[in-house]
């Protein structure tokens, strides 16, 4: 009946909007948590790569004093933006926190998610803010990135992320708006 149909397409949409992040329409912390245990499980039995980037807006903090924060919700708009039309695929995007995105890229060795994490990185960095209605330029935004590699052997979401975490961490160390790649173990 129609009701029903009503209710039903209800439902759907709440279902969708419960697995995103209501600012910038990328998937969220819980979905994320799903759909990389989803991808771990995939690589092993596939014995195929995958990769993590941890993104991070640089000195955000400086950026929303200086203009505000609904000013800042715009920018984390963009970047999601940027990170959406980069990826493609069964790549997944979510808001890890704040200003804070992650990126999961199944099946891509180290050398391609250094490739991605430097388009998306160049990507947002090229982009001049403006203000549509006044023109008032806001200069450009930059992100940091680390990358890592989920092994195997011993990985779990949590220590594939602090690596990636300890890797953004120096390129913010080494000056922000840069990619830097985990420390690889020795074979
Ligand atoms: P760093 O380069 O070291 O990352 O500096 P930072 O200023 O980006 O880092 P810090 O962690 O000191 O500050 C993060 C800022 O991000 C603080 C907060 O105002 C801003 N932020 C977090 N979530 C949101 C949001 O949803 N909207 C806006 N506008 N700002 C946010
Ligand atoms: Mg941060
Ligand atoms: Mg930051």
């Amino acid at each position: 009946t129609k009701e029903n149909n009503y209710l039903r397409k209800n439902l759907q949409q709440v279902t969708v909007e419960a697995q995103r992040d209501f600012l910038t329409g990328v998937f969220n912390r819980k979905s994320f948590e799903r759909l990389i245990d989803e991808q771990m499980l995939l690589a092993k039995e596939n014995n195929t790569e995958l990769c993590l980037l941890m993104i991070d807006v640089d000195h955000f903090k400086i950026f929303n004093d200086k203009f505000g924060h609904l000013l800042g919700d715009e920018v984390l708009k963009i970047v999601a933006r940027t990170l959406t039309d980069t990826l493609k695929g069964r790549d997944v995007v979510a808001r890890f926190g704040g200003e804070e995105f992650i990126v999961v890229l199944p099946e891509t060795p180290i050398e391609g998610a250094m490739r991605v994490a430097e388009m998306i990185r160049s990507g947002i960095a090229g982009k001049g803010l403006k203000r549509r209605d006044t023109g008032e330029t806001f200069g450009s935004i930059t992100v940091s990135i680390g990358v890592s590699r989920f092994r195997h052997e011993d990985d779990t979401l949590l220590t594939m992320i602090k690596r990636a975490d300890d890797a953004l961490y120096c390129s913010k160390h080494n000056g922000r708006n840069r990619v830097t790649k985990e420390i690889m173990k020795e074979a």
